[in-house]
């Protein structure tokens, strides 16, 4: 039974690693076209402005690229268009 834990800590894990690896070494121009038109949520983390906006994933893509940080293995925080601080954070489309 133990086994099954483990198997499930292992399966988790990489599709966080991926997406970060897709978002890092993708060429430049290698963003789907259809993200053009999918639309995903940005929401402030000032607690003052609070501010929620959506933009194409295309968008956040193509600022991921511009704005990553190689040495963070992390995507870069998105700017408010709002309050301008870097505060806003992607929030998911589904949800
Ligand atoms: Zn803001």
């Amino acid at each position: 039974m133990k086994k099954n834990a483990l198997i499930g800590v292992i399966v988790g894990s990489p599709v966080l690693a991926a997406g970060i690896t897709y978002m890092t070494s993708s060429p430049k121009g290698g963003i789907p076209k259809h993200f053009a038109q999918e639309m995903t949520w940005v929401k402030c983390r000032n607690p003052k402005c609070g501010a929620e906006y959506q933009i194409s994933k295309k968008e956040y893509f193509e600022y991921v690229e511009k704005h990553h940080d190689p040495r963070i293995p992390q995507a870069p925080s998105l700017i408010c268009q709002q309050c301008g601080h870097i505060c806003g954070t992607i929030r998911n489309p589904a949800s």
